[in-house]
């Protein structure tokens, strides 16, 4: 039997990152800037004012106080936005908006709260230091400054800034384009009734979405029966517009194993020593090259399986700094017992630093995974925990 950490390594080869590409800044949230960022222009673009109020020259307004205040000529009105250049004659002033343009000569702005708000003249009840209430150019960001560096991750903030910037694109390591395909003659699409012997299709739905959840595209959602040629093609319909194709299902050792009997010659079938997820699969479709990872079809191993061997990896191709899920020790709050020769991942319950396992370990079970936290990793040769033991779980949160 192959272990974990070998399959894990296997799978992680087939996995490559695409080239950069320039996306619309408003489709890259998320995603890892592939070059840095370099400042075209600088931020503010111009001086201009912090507040509602009056562009003085702030000697014409030293002297004002509440019992003394000064009065001025209003000479102009700037509105943001405003795009004339003006100038400042010594002893008026110009009303003035937040984030408009400094007429040329002021020196201080006046809060309109410290005024009496009027338009043909204002009367000012408060002195003015020089520089009070303005932006100057170039005080967040000077032109040619690098802001961003290639790796970072583009938060809504990065975003922001990119867009301040006047870009409308930025160079990104692309998503990773996945194609989920889901087999089994069983299966048919939730909202349809049922016959007798088949089940509603969960997992390419729940894969689909652990591939976005994963920051990755999926391209294509397929359902097929236990039929080599449909089997062989949808894959070859889809697979070329794929970075990685992700099945479930027909990996075992019955009869009408349909991955297994369509991929004999591209996929190596191995059995890994795990719980859930032993029997697993990887290679490259031979007509197009794209790497395929063949998963059980049990729900609970298929998840699992994803956790163990994909997201990682998905994510690693995507640039991202910290690919792979958070592993802490913590305590185990109960007795646990694991077979001999597999590692077992249970579902498990995070309670601060205390866990339990949530359900039976059988890889059916998906109502404890669709409430559990976290998976509770326990090591090949150990067979039994007890209550008290630290123990290792992956962070699902
Ligand atoms: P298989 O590996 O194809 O033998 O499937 C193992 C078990 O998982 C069987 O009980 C299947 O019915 C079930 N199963 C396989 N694929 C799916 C799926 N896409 N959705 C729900 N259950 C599935
Ligand atoms: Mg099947």
């Amino acid at each position: 039997m192959r272990s974990v950490e070998e399959h894990q390594r296997v799978v992680a080869g087939l996995i490559t990152a695409r080239g950069a590409v320039a996306t619309p800044v408003p489709d890259a949230l998320g995603l890892v800037l592939a070059a840095d960022v370099v400042a075209p222009l600088s931020l503010p673009g111009f001086d201009n004012s912090a507040m509602d109020g009056y562009a003085v020259f702030a000697e014409d307004v030293a002297a004002a106080t509440e019992e003394s205040p000064v009065t001025l000529p209003v000479a102009e009105d700037i509105p943001a936005g405003r795009t004339d250049p003006l100038t400042l004659a010594p002893g008026t002033a110009h009303r003035i908006m937040t984030g408009a343009p400094l007429p040329s000569g002021a020196t201080a702005i006046v809060p309109v709260e410290v005024t009496d708000g009027g338009t043909e003249t204002v009367t000012i009840r408060r002195a003015s230091r020089p520089g009070q209430h303005l932006r100057h150019a170039g005080e967040d960001v000077t032109e040619g400054t690098t802001v961003l560096r290639a790796g970072q991750v583009l938060t809504p903030a990065a975003l922001g800034l990119v867009a301040a910037l006047g870009l409308a694109d930025v160079s990104v390591v692309p998503r990773q384009r996945v194609l989920v395909m889901s087999t089994g003659s069983e299966l048919v699409a939730p909202g349809t009734p049922l016959l007798p012997g088949q089940i509603y299709e969960s997992n390419a739905v729940m894969l689909a979405a652990a591939v976005r959840d994963a920051g990755a595209e999926v391209t294509t959602v397929a359902m097929t029966a236990d039929d080599v040629a449909t089997f062989r093609g949808t894959l070859l319909e889809h697979a070329r517009d794929a970075d990685l194709v992700i099945t479930t299902g027909g990996v075992s050792a019955g009869a009408y194993e349909v991955v297994k009997d369509s991929l004999g010659g591209e996929v190596e079938f191995v059995k890994v020593a795990m719980q859930p997820g032993m029997p697993q699969g990887g290679g490259r479709v031979a007509d197009t090259g794209t790497p395929i990872v063949t998963l059980p079809g049990n729900p609970v191993s298929a998840l699992v399986s994803f956790e163990v061997f994909l997201r990682g990896p998905l994510r690693a191709a995507m640039g991202v700094p910290q690919p792979e899920r958070t592993r802490r020790e913590v305590t185990l709050g109960e007795s646990l017992t694991s077979p001999q020769g597999r590692r077992q991942f249970r579902r498990g319950v995070l309670d601060g630093d205390v866990v339990t396992s949530y359900g039976p370990p059988a890889s059916h079970h998906l109502r404890w995974l669709a409430s559990a936290n976290c998976l509770l990793e326990i090591e090949e040769d150990v067979t039994e925990v007890a209550e008290g033991s630290t123990v290792r779980v992956w962070d699902l949160t």
